[in-house]
């Protein structure tokens, strides 16, 4: 690289799509201005995670597009598309890299990648920064008094809300980019900027995708050229529905919606209301909003905060089992041999297909899964409710419905979904017992009385294009208490 040794401070952006509180960015915004260095933030799409999802899939979209919003702050941004093992070793041998900075990710993929890029910035004795970001406490940080982890969200979360309301969260301003000598890397003669899209194409050629970028013959590049585009990493541009527009260092409390949480006790069991509930997962899961932000505007109201730290418990959870593939709790994961396979059985399989086309006959299960495949959402309630159905109405496997959730959710978190099906299974810490079945009818009379929610999905509710039930309530409830004996009698 034709320039100069000044070193370069590099910011790697995960789950953590904002300039507005975000720890590992202010740190790395922090050293590079005492030290009078580049700050440079950089991106990688994984093929890893990308190659297995469908072409059409939102989330890339949404990333995107909060990609494009944290570059229109200021902050110079590239991104790749490659193994991050090999983005960093190429950024090392093109820069001179005076820190690596990120914020924590606990899934087991993202730690085993983490080690992997650690490795190789150490043999360069370039150091790797990492920050709690994501939650509010590191999961080391709420243990019982014997020091292991919490089995059961009740004592976790009294302990976690006596360090909560002990503490000040103090969220942090985005940084003043404009202040950083970083510009530099884009002004200077001779633009570095070449010489990183040029190793851009070399990794993705690698990685079986070819990018071009336009060879921009000026020494200034547009940060347009830096961003790639849901086409250039081989995805259509599939609208999200999500606003991003603000940038998020210009208003960093707009997208926590007041009002919902003041009312959130009331109305957030109600599928039919369109502001019942907050939203803000695929916020969360990005990062796209600070969790410290919204969990400071949470603090009067608990019925709200208890469900942030319903997902902080299974971060927690996440963090310490991370073998998610099986049963938390030993003594069910003898069901695996008996669930009825799709793959194996014709029965299964067609029941499997009205869950999924949302025709089961059960007007709540149905709503809910037609809501799932058009937006990307499902409401929580309505989640419990499919979820059950899956397993104890169909018994089907947990890890089939997670596994089409992981598809289609926006908002999809390992963590959560994992967790949260395996507590409609029965199998999880702290899950819902295996003897206790939702019943579809009652949950819809009692949640959706007016019908509007089932409506607004199933335009043919009512009329002889809706279908019969596929299984008898009272009949599946018998065979699952049955199945689920195994648990007592196989062990
Ligand atoms: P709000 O009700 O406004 O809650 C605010 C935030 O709190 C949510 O965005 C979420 O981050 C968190 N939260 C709320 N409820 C839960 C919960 N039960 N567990 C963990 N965190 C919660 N949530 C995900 O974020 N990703 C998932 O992949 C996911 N999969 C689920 C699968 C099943 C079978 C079930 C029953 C629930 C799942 N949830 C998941 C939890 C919950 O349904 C969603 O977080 C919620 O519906 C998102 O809507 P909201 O943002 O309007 O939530």
């Amino acid at each position: 690289m034709n320039r100069p040794n000044r070193p370069v401070f590099l910011y790697w952006m995960r789950r953590d799509l904002r300039t507005d509180d975000n720890r590992a960015l202010f740190e790395a915004w922090s050293a590079a201005s005492r030290a009078g260095a580049d700050l440079l933030a950089v991106f990688c799409f994984d093929p890893h995670i990308l190659e297995p999802l469908p072409r059409s899939d939102r989330r890339v979209g949404f990333i995107v597009d909060a990609l494009r919003n944290v570059a229109d702050t200021g902050l110079p941004l590239i991104s790749f598309y490659g193994p991050p093992v090999e983005i960093f070793e190429g950024l090392s041998q093109h820069l001179s890299v005076a820190g690596v900075y990120a914020n924590e990710d606990y899934e087991p993929y993202a730690r085993a990648r983490d080690a992997q890029v650690r490795t190789g910035l150490d043999r360069r004795g370039i150091p790797f920064h990492l920050f709690t970001d994501h939650v509010i406490f590191h999961p080391e940080q709420i243990l019982k008094n014997d020091g292991l982890p919490y089995h059961v969200f009740t004592p976790y979360s009294r302990r976690w809300k006596d360090r909560f309301f002990q503490s000040v969260i103090r969220p942090l301003d985005a940084p003043d980019f404009a202040q950083m000598p970083s510009a530099e890397l884009n002004d200077r003669a001779g633009d570095p900027w070449q010489d990183l899209f040029e190793m851009r194409r070399r990794i993705a050629d690698r990685a079986g995708r070819s990018i071009t970028t336009s060879n921009n013959e000026s020494a200034q590049t547009t940060s347009e050229e830096r961003l790639l585009t849901a086409a250039q990493i081989g995805f259509q541009p599939e609208p999200h529905g999500l606003a991003l527009k603000t940038p998020a260092s210009k208003t960093p409390a707009s997208r926590i919606p007041g009002r919902i949480i003041e009312r959130y006790a009331e109305s957030r069991d109600l599928p039919a209301l369109a502001d019942g509930t907050t939203r803000l997962g695929p916020h969360l899961r990005f990062g796209t909003v600070s969790i410290r932000r919204l969990a400071n505007a949470a603090r009067h109201h608990p019925v709200f905060l208890n469900e942030l730290i319903w997902r902080e418990f299974f971060q927690m959870i996440l963090y310490y089992y991370q073998g998610i593939d099986q049963e938390f709790r030993p003594e069910f994961r003898i069901l695996r041999k008996f669930w009825r396979d799709p793959a194996r059985s014709a029965d299964a399989r067609r029941d499997f297909e009205a869950w999924k086309g949302g025709r089961t006959g059960y007007p709540l299960v149905d709503a809910g899964m037609r809501e799932l495949a058009v937006t990307g959402f499902m409401h929580n309630r309505v989640r419990m409710v499919v979820a059950s159905f899956l397993c104890k109405h169909l018994l089907i496997d947990w890890r089939i419905g997670e596994r089409y959730f992981a598809e289609q959710l926006l908002d999809f978190e390992l963590a959560s979904n994992n967790g949260n099906w395996q507590w409609a299974a029965g199998t999880g810490c702290d899950a819902a017992p295996y003897f206790r079945i939702f019943n579809p009818e009652l949950q819809q009379r009692r949640f959706d009385p007016q019908m509007q929610y089932v409506r607004r999905w199933l335009p043919e509710f009512g009329t002889d294009r809706y279908p019969p039930p596929i299984v008898n309530h009272k009949a599946a409830r018998a065979r699952a208490l049955a199945f689920y004996e195994r648990v007592r009698t196989q062990n």
